[in-house]
């Protein structure tokens, strides 16, 4: 079989028996991505020397015998995550050229496990959408069907993994970012309770919601990745003293024994009755495999979307004012101070970017502060307490992830608030800092539809074991992938 079609842990199986080597591997998927990443757009740097040097490395690892569940497998890196010496620009024209000197500690655990280093995927500029549509390089497009969106904000991490361009990325999920572009192209993708994984060297986008996390074709290699990138870290003030994510507490949950909430506010009018109609089979499905179904309400879900886009701008304009010219990227002509600053900043970031810090500013803004900023952090606080008394009763809570499946590109552009509603189901987690996963569903229309699994802050094992029981339920993972 061709290298491109297995499984991370297959991979690693294969190198570890001396049956491939690591650079193999690596020029495979190479390959693969000069063949198809000019229709999909999913990579915005591919340096070979780079993924060639950390293959060797890897095989050096193997053949001392010293090799892991992911040395020698390649891993794409969504492209705001910090490469030392390799471009990192978020997709973003005012970071163009910016090479960091130093490695995000998700990073340096994947050198340090032996992984491949792929290469930097495309996402929304700053991590900004919900489509994949925001890149300064050009949107990515869907591998099930190339006129369509692969959903945001890790475009490229997704569809490098759905096209088979790369068995592993990483993404960051702030509102969705991961769950979303999983749900569209048929993968596995994982937000961890926040402050498993470390934030350094991400570039941020909203500090308290940000979270880097794994997509795979199953919840195996999800599992695989999340345990090498996890654990805590001196260098975020945020991370949690917890040990890393251990894939041998990951067990097969016997469906028999679980109790799953079904929150009311997600299966209404917001959800496109064909995604519906997959979800409700899955449950049938499940309900006959044992699982305890129970009718939970979340009131605060309503006020999600318009909470995070309060707090996500708020906490952006911050994070962004770094970025003035002076101190990163290209630098725009201007008068004095200001005009540096003030022409740099019109040049350089996109609409989407301008609309966000704009909303922050303004909702950060004195007058404004209480009845914005405060207001969304109580509704916030709420929220978070409405899902953990709801988890006192249930084991995990079950929804669609998206409202609707992959739409084309450009349907959705005229109207910015139809987008963001689309985020309806993913927030919930990041407001609470909950671990979510979403894993594919079934398909309607020749599209893929996920299933979004919630777990309890902290049970990131037991909800990876859920969705391993909850994927072997619904047919295992899948087998055919759009390009063969
Ligand atoms: N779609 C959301 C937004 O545009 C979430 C983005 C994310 O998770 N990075 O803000």
């Amino acid at each position: 079989m061709e290298l491109h079609r297995l499984s991370a842990l297959e991979l690693a199986d294969r190198l570890k028996k001396r049956e491939v080597s690591a650079v193999e591997v690596a020029e495979a998927h190479l390959a693969r991505i000069r063949a198809l990443d000019g229709q999909i757009n999913a990579f915005l740097k591919v340096d070979e020397d780079w993924t060639l040097q950390s293959a060797r490395k890897a095989q050096e690892l193997l053949d001392r015998g010293e090799g892991g569940a992911l040395t020698g497998v390649p891993v794409v890196l969504k492209d705001n995550i910090s490469t030392d010496g390799v471009e990192t620009t978020c997709a973003s024209k005012i970071l163009s050229g910016y090479v960091p000197p130093y490695d995000a500690t998700v990073v340096a655990n994947l050198k340090a496990a032996g992984a491949t280093l792929l290469g930097k995927a495309n996402l929304d500029e700053f991590a900004m959408g919900t489509s994949g549509e925001n890149s300064a390089s050009g949107p990515t497009r869907n591998p099930w069907d190339l006129e369509r969106v692969p959903g945001g904000s890790s475009s490229g991490s997704a569809a490098a993994v759905a096209a088979c361009m790369a068995p592993l990325s990483l993404g960051s999920d702030t509102g969705g970012s991961i769950r979303m572009p999983a749900s569209l192209c048929g993968l596995v993708g994982y937000k961890p309770t926040y402050g498993r994984v470390s934030r350094y060297g991400l570039v941020a986008f909203g500090s308290s919601l940000d979270q880097i996390g794994p997509f795979a074709r199953s919840v195996a290699d999800c599992a695989a990745l999340a345990e090498a990138i996890s654990g805590h870290d001196p260098l975020d003030s945020t991370s949690l003293a917890h040990p890393p994510i251990s894939r041998d507490s990951v067990k097969q949950d016997d469906l028999r024994s679980i109790k799953i909430g079904l929150p009311r506010e997600l299966f209404g009018e917001a959800i496109d009755p064909a995604v519906r109609e997959v979800l409700e089979a899955a449950i049938n499905q499940l309900t006959l495999e044992g699982v305890e179904f129970k009718d939970i309400s979340l009131p605060s879900i309503e006020y999600g979307v318009t909470t995070y886009y309060i707090i996500a701008p708020a906490e952006a304009s911050s994070n962004l004012a770094r970025f003035d010219g002076i101190r990163y990227g290209p630098r725009a002509e201007g008068t004095g101070h200001i005009g540096l600053v003030e022409r740099t900043r019109a040049e350089g970031f996109g609409r989407e970017v301008k609309s966000r810090i704009m909303i922050g500013t303004y909702a950060l803004s004195a007058g404004y502060y209480d009845a914005y900023y405060i207001r969304a952090q109580q509704v916030r606080s709420a929220m978070r307490r409405e899902f953990e008394l709801a988890y006192q009763s249930v084991d995990a809570i079950l929804s669609p992830t998206s409202p609707i499946p992959a739409f084309k590109l450009g349907e959705l552009n005229a109207d910015p608030m139809a987008l963001k509603l689309l985020d309806l189901c993913t927030i919930p987690a990041n407001m609470g800092g909950f671990p979510g996963i979403s894993l594919n569903a079934g398909v309607t229309a020749g599209l893929p539809v996920g299933v979004q699994l919630l777990g309890p802050a902290l049970a990131d094992e037991r909800l990876l074991g859920i969705a391993s029981g909850v994927e072997k339920a619904l047919g295992g993972p899948p087998a055919h992938w759009p390009i063969p």
